[in-house]
């Protein structure tokens, strides 16, 4: 090299010479990001003052690489995929010969970080310490020439420097992170400890998410821990966030994709601070000594969310579970439940009709509300009256008119039911379908001219009919209203970032029920997730239905009203090609999207059905 780079040198230009030396970049590409470099920059800072409630940012100048990313370039290498952060800052790493490390937010040492750098220093320069071995320091930074960082650091530490390059907003979110979560939960052990003056129960009710950069030091220390708390779970599609006291310290754990994670430990002090914070945000009483149940309103960008919070004292503390429940998530379009094409059809078939009886069945955590919820989306209109009967209300949407149900207190389903079909609506959802006198509503209202959608808990779409008569319901009712059953369960989806392809065994193919499977072991093939950060090493990125879809034909019909034994229904739906979970788990399997052990795991339950 003729000279040796400075910090300086590391420029946009530099940046995207690279990526097309290294054909990442085309030439139109490289020359639109020199024409457009500043207009970019002002839009980028200009968002970022927003964000942060128009404060100045004090963090390091914008970085080229951040910049690059932000105009979103196919990369000319890789058929469909951007030229984001993480792809440019690995073809610098190759480039310059320093590692590249992808920073994963559950392995950050805090206290290393805190007791290293302040935070505005890391701010400032973007760096990030992510371990220390032996006298050496290991530093995450974007900018790879910054010869004068590393210098000062090893005067701040006393330590060798061993930099590593790291996405710049990986970076910036890990310091928001760290410092912020943790120094707040350190400001409020100490303000508690300090005494009662410090009271959080004065605080005023608010719920607007402030946005990370604009949690500084003015909130009060427990409000921005919480709030911070809300925003990791959002960024990493948590389902629930767990607040569980233990006696020394309390553990705060998220579910991503089915799996509890934990995430943080509290001190004991900061815990009944952060249990009551969540319950004036969910309105609930924080005198009470017994089991709350409470709703937070909140958004996220544009996307309104909402968080069902419930409280139970426990000998160590209130433990609190905090539901996100997510519209995007919740409501999803029919063709994103993952329903084969031609299930899907005769689920959307059944939804046209004007009047008849659809189940949904499945143990609780099947995603039964999601497949509910999203077909009455696909129904409401301002012609259709939508109305839901829910115990409780899990999401409240603004296209259906929804009413509680609650047998604790004298209104129950079945009573609702009534009082609803006096007002004559389109379609009416039933939450549940637990007891004779709902299921003969139900019917009744479906015989009526009424779409009725409702769930009821069976293993599988023939056991669901059998339910209907055990509650109550004749056989020839049953024939007359029921329209289709759908049996469901999820399945995690493989990691799209490290999926591979492995080839079955033996056994495996004989546990698909594939006949001979000795002569196809070691050639079908199927995907597996080898674990990344983006899964966080589970191998899993998501989750979606599998289903068993019962249509009633008229044969059925025919054998429903005339009581046949559930083994004789099975025979015939069988013989008119009824998919078993399984079946359908296979094809999931074959086709990639989610691996063997995946589908065996979710429908071990009813193994030995076909
Ligand atoms: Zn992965």
């Amino acid at each position: 090299m003729a000279r040796t780079l400075r910090a300086t040198d590391f420029t946009l230009e530099y940046v995207a010479d690279l990526l097309q030396k290294q054909g990442v970049l085309t030439d139109d590409a490289r020359r639109t990001a020199f024409a457009r470099e500043n207009v970019q920059r002002a839009r980028l800072l200009r968002d970022q003052a927003s964000r942060s409630g128009g404060r100045a940012l004090r963090r390091a100048e914008l970085s080229p690489v951040e910049i690059l990313a932000s105009f979103k370039f196919v990369d000319a290498s890789r058929e469909g995929e951007d030229v984001d952060e993480d792809k440019a800052t690995q073809a610098i790493a190759r480039a310059v010969g320093l590692p590249y490390r992808k920073i994963d937010p559950l392995k950050l040492d805090a206290q290393l970080i805190t007791r290293t750098l302040s935070r505005p220093f890391a701010r400032r320069h973007a760096v990030l310490p992510v371990e220390k071995k032996q006298g050496v320091l290991v530093v995450a930074t974007a900018n790879p020439f910054d010869r004068e960082l590393f210098e000062n650091l090893r005067g701040l530490t006393g330590a060798d420097i061993e930099p590593v390059l790291s996405a710049p907003s990986d970076i910036h979110r890990a310091i928001a992170e760290v410092y912020g979560f943790r120094q707040q939960i350190s400001d409020a052990s100490v303000q508690l400890q300090a005494g009662p003056s410090a009271d959080v129960t004065n605080l005023e009710q608010f719920v607007n998410l402030t946005g990370i950069d604009a949690l500084e030091a003015s909130s009060e220390p427990v409000v921005a821990a919480v709030e911070y708390l809300l925003h990791y779970a959002f960024e990493q599609r948590a389902s629930d966030i767990h607040i569980e006291p233990r006696r020394e310290e309390s553990i705060i754990r998220m579910r991503i994709d089915g799996v509890l994670h934990p995430i943080h430990r509290i001190p004991k002090a900061v815990h009944g601070a952060m249990a009551n914070r969540f319950k004036i945000m969910s309105r609930l009483d924080i005198a009470v000594k017994r089991p709350q149940d409470g709703r937070i309103r909140t958004a996220r960008g544009d996307t309104e969310m909402e968080l069902r919070v419930s409280t139970i004292p426990t000998t160590f503390g209130d433990k609190i579970v905090v539901r996100v429940l997510d519209p995007q998530v919740l409501v999803r379009d029919l063709s994103e439940l993952g329903f084969l094409p031609d299930e899907r059809d005769a689920f959307e078939r059944w939804l046209l009709r004007p009047h008849g009886l659809v189940l949904v069945t499945g143990p609780t955590g099947s995603g039964k509300t999601t497949t509910l919820y999203s077909a009455l989306q696909a129904l409401a209109s301002p012609e259709v009256n939508v109305v839901t009967i829910e115990d409780p209300i899990e999401m409240v949407l603004e296209d259906f008119n929804q009413i509680a149900a609650n047998p604790k207190t004298g209104t129950g389903f079945a009573d609702a039911l009534r009082h609803v079909l006096r007002q004559d609506p389109d379609v009416v959802m039933v939450g549940e379908v637990r007891d004779g006198e709902t299921a003969a509503q139900a019917v009744q209202a479906a015989l009526t001219g009424h779409m009725v959608l409702t769930t009821l808990h069976t293993n599988d779409t023939i056991g669901a009919i059998a339910r209907l008569r055990d509650l109550g319901v004749p056989g020839f009712l049953v024939a007359a209203t029921l329209t289709g059953v759908v049996a469901q369960r999820l399945v995690r989806q493989v990691c799209p970032s490290c999926a591979s392809d492995v080839p079955l065994t033996a056994d495996e193919v004989h546990a698909l029920g594939v006949p001979h499977p000795e002569d196809h072991a070691g050639k079908l093939v199927a995907r597996r997730g080898q674990g990344c950060v983006k899964c966080r090493h589970t191998g899993f990125y998501g989750r979606s239905g599998i289903f068993e879809v019962l249509a009633v034909n008229p044969r059925l019909r025919h054998l429903i009203a005339e009581g046949a034994t559930p083994e004789v229904l099975q025979r015939t739906a069988r013989q008119d090609g009824l998919r078993s979970l399984r079946e359908h788990a296979i094809r999931k399997v074959a086709s990639g999207a989610t691996s063997f052990e995946e589908a065996m795991r979710a429908t071990a339950d009813i193994e030995g059905s076909p």
